[in-house]
């Protein structure tokens, strides 16, 4: 039975931070059926203008690395200080079967019993960009419901940190001791990526050799930061078990944001971030597009099994892709289910 929305009222539940309303409108930008994007997109352009006054902090680490220990530790000790924070995640892998569900409340007990916190896990299943489209407007309904936190939360395998870069101020890596190092295998992009790096469980009789990684990753992110910034990773240690260098980590955190703002303009650095992500918009759209049709779809298997064999050049290939693709673009009906574009 098709569910019926009423944006207006939506909107006016979401301005007054009320909770039901709220997930039903993240329900609604996270929906993949057509007939509701028109309704995601009135919403957001009512909302937009109550947000954007939010720190958006995106937060990586392998599993057991200790995030969501991280994240009701510091969520807490935040909304303690009187902020309103939200727990968001892109995890595209969705692993609903095995493993943690990222943004999952009952792994931030503390935290998600707090009145001044919204805890919302990954959207389900899908590709990247339609799952980061879904966290990005989420985090449009957070910040003009009032939250003036949002943490992003995403596991550490390199795709999904890339989308999440591109929608928050400051990228925080959650990294283990050296002893874990090869098991947690983080990636050179990711640690391109990182604003601030934290090496966690920094307590007992792990602290020594916390210290000692942070050191070495000190030193690698020498060779890893653009020099022509001037700025170099800080890399601190923490525990989220014991609390301890927490307040220094969001200090780090903070101090990020203000380098960015000095330095580039925090406005004009998320207006680029806007721009990059309407071309990847346009061009998920785009390259969905050219599957869309039946007909499309067969001569491109056609075309590739072509290719493959050498029986056609790739270029000729392309060609003649590119010339049905121009035949059947004034049949295509523009408003393509963005839920599926890729980034
Ligand atoms: P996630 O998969 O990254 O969310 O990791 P969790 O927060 O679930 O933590 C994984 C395990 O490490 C749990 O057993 C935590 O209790 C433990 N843990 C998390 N942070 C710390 C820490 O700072 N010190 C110690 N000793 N253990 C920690």
């Amino acid at each position: 039975m098709p569910r019926r929305v009423d944006v207006p009222t939506l909107v006016d539940q979401v301005l007054a931070n009320q909770r039901a309303g709220i997930a039903r409108a993240v329900t609604l930008v996270e929906s993949s059926l057509p007939a509701d994007r028109p309704l995601a997109r009135q919403l957001l352009a009512a909302l937009l203008p109550h947000s954007g006054k939010a720190v958006r902090v995106g937060l990586t680490g392998v599993p057991g690395a200790g995030k969501s220990t991280f994240i009701d530790a510091m969520g807490c000790r935040l909304i303690a200080q009187g902020h309103k924070v939200a727990v968001l995640a892109v995890d595209p892998s969705s692993s609903r079967t095995g493993g943690s569900i990222l943004g999952d409340r009952t792994r931030m007990g503390k935290l998600a019993e707090s009145d001044n916190a919204y805890i919302r896990p990954s959207p389900s299943g899908g590709h990247l960009g339609g799952v980061a489209r879904a966290t990005r407007e989420a985090m449009i309904i957070m910040e003009a419901a009032g939250y003036d936190i949002v943490l992003v939360e995403t596991v550490g395998v390199g795709q999904s940190e890339v989308a999440v870069s591109g929608m928050v101020d400051t990228f925080l890596l959650l990294s283990l001791t050296r002893a874990g190092d090869q098991l947690q295998g983080i990636k050179r992009g990711i640690l391109e990526l990182a604003d601030v790096i934290a090496v966690n469980k920094a307590d007992g009789d792990n602290a020594g050799e916390a210290r000692v990684t942070a050191r070495d990753l000190s030193i690698a992110m020498k060779l890893i930061n653009d020099e022509s910034t001037g700025r170099r990773t800080p890399v601190l240690t923490c525990s989220a078990l014991t609390k301890t260098g927490l307040d220094e980590v969001w200090q780090a955190v903070l101090d990020h944001r203000e380098w960015v703002d000095k330095t580039f303009g925090l406005e004009k650095r998320r207006a680029d971030q806007q721009v990059d992500w309407m071309w990847s918009q346009i061009e998920g759209s785009v390259i969905d597009s050219l599957r869309s049709t039946p007909e499309l779809l067969k001569l491109g298997n056609q075309l590739e099994a072509d290719v493959e064999s050498s029986s056609v050049s790739a270029l000729e290939a392309s060609s003649e892709f590119l010339a049905a693709y121009a035949r059947a673009v004034p049949g295509f009906a523009w408003a393509p289910d963005l839920s599926s574009t890729r980034q």
